[in-house]
């Protein structure tokens, strides 16, 4: 591992307080604590804090280090990018090699008529990136009233203006007066917390009727695209019912609807296979991606594209006046394309599927199963959840207001677990390298966590 620097972390936490606004936080929280804590250093599934403490990592950083930390292999490349070109744009009929080749590598790892590939930064800038592609090609293939999105309550896709709106977080909404206009949401299939005594079919069909229902109440004509993230990650890990995605997509289909996959956490391995949408077994038209394209290792994020789509642009002749400086980033792009060889050379996403993913399952099930705080666990390859409840066997929540999950996360951080805390559950999504010993850490610290958490929680 890499010589660590001898940092003056109280004097670091002191000047994180004085200038630093970290994102999504409470300043107030932040000064009360004295300041941030510090991430030092890391390696494979686990990262070091300044006081010096080992931390498993059950979050790969903010769902995306997916081939795990101290990736010396991307550390050359992007040194070896930044010597021979660190950057040149793609506005002006220009281009440089990393991006060109990345785009191709994207497209054939997405499949089917996504054969084109646009950068952008992170994956909010990829979604404000969906918004204004898709009213263009309506606008262009001459139906341009076709403007409104359908997206979900509880979805996350961002949090940059248009991002924020297509999400349909409540509690973001209300800061900058947001959603902008044209965004329509509907209710999730999140059959935990709003269909427990369904039958999960039967609420998966209700969700995506949902959809339909308000297609038509806002007119089929009016309608441009669906969005979704095939697993809602930061709304809680959210896992649809079987059958909920193919209904979705036919409905799409039926009114002719762009649908688009946000593919932000689901793609690159996290679901077990490359994409979330392969997973479920269906086909969009557009799909957003970001975090595990380079493993967080740099920022840079794409949206694929139909060819159909691409057609109708090209047809036009019409400029897509859209774009930003660092739009495929030589350096990122570099970092991306290996770090996607290293996921291929180590079979990370089969991994996911055939071995870890069904062993995270298996010790969620055995070690918390029956846990009296628990409701339920569920997982789909590399990304789970625990719903922590007041009474076994129900749905019912305790009178903490949300901070069930608050509670139980800290108590994983004091055992050297960082796990993130929605609400009432417990999420993680951890590197896609992670061991059968660190999942084993993983799930008994969790379970460490909730018994220690009882008293308070009662
Ligand atoms: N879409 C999804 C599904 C996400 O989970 C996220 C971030 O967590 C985003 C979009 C926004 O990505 P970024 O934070 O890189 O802007």
């Amino acid at each position: 591992m890499v010589t660590v620097r001898n940092y003056d972390i109280p004097a670091l936490r002191k000047l994180d307080v004085a200038h630093h606004l970290p994102a999504q936080s409470s300043y107030k929280l932040q000064q009360d604590m004295g300041g941030s804590r510090i991430i030092t250093h890391a390696k494979g599934s686990t990262v070091y804090d300044g006081e010096g403490h080992a931390i498993l990592d059950g979050m790969a950083g903010l769902w995306c280090v997916n081939v795990g930390y101290g990736r010396k292999e991307l550390v050359d490349v992007a040194a070896r990018q930044m010597e021979e070109l660190p950057f040149y744009n793609t506005f002006f009929r220009t281009a440089t090699p990393p991006p060109i080749e990345l785009a191709a590598k994207v497209a054939s790892l997405l499949g089917g008529n996504l054969n084109h590939v646009f950068f952008n930064n992170s994956g909010s800038e990829s979604n404000d990136t969906v918004f204004r592609l898709v009213r263009t090609y309506w606008a262009l293939k001459g139906e341009p009233k076709r403007t409104i999105f359908i997206s979900r309550h509880n979805a996350y896709h961002g949090s940059t203006v248009a991002s924020a709106s297509l999400g349909g977080m409540d509690f973001m909404h209300v800061q900058g007066g947001l959603p902008i206009p044209g965004i329509e949401h509907v209710m999730q299939p999140y059959w935990f917390g709003d269909g427990f005594n369904e039958d999960p079919v039967a609420f998966g069909e209700r969700a995506a009727a949902a959809i339909e229902e308000r297609i038509l109440a806002v007119g089929p004509e009016n309608v441009a695209a669906f969005i979704g993230e095939p697993v809602q990650g930061a709304g809680g890990v959210i896992i649809p019912p079987p059958g909920y995605w193919q209904k979705v997509e036919a409905i799409c289909r039926k009114y002719g609807i762009l649908l688009v996959s946000d593919e932000v956490i689901c793609g690159f391995g996290r679901l077990g296979e490359w994409f979330g949408f392969q997973h479920f077994g269906i086909k969009p038209d557009i799909v957003s991606m970001a975090k595990g394209l380079s493993s967080g290792y740099l920022p840079i994020s794409a949206t694929g594209v139909s060819s159909e789509i691409v057609e109708v642009l090209r047809a036009s002749g019409e400029e897509f006046v859209h774009g930003y400086t660092y739009s495929g980033h030589p350096v990122a792009a570099a970092v991306a394309l290996r770090n996607i060889q290293i996921m291929e050379d180590e079979h990370l996403v089969e991994r996911t599927r055939e071995d870890t993913g069904p062993y995270l399952a298996k010790v969620l099930a055995e070690r918390l199963g029956d846990h009296p705080l628990v409701g339920e666990v569920r997982s789909l390859g590399l990304i789970g959840a625990v719903e922590i409840v007041a009474e076994k066997g129900t749905n019912r929540r305790h009178g903490t207001g949300g901070q069930a999950g608050p509670i139980v996360r800290d108590a994983c951080i004091a055992r050297g677990l960082m796990v993130r805390a929605i609400r009432d559950a417990i999420v993680m999504s951890p590197p896609l390298v992670i061991t059968h010993a660190e999942i084993d850490q993983l799930v008994g610290t969790i379970a460490d966590a909730l018994d220690a958490s009882a008293e308070q929680l009662a």
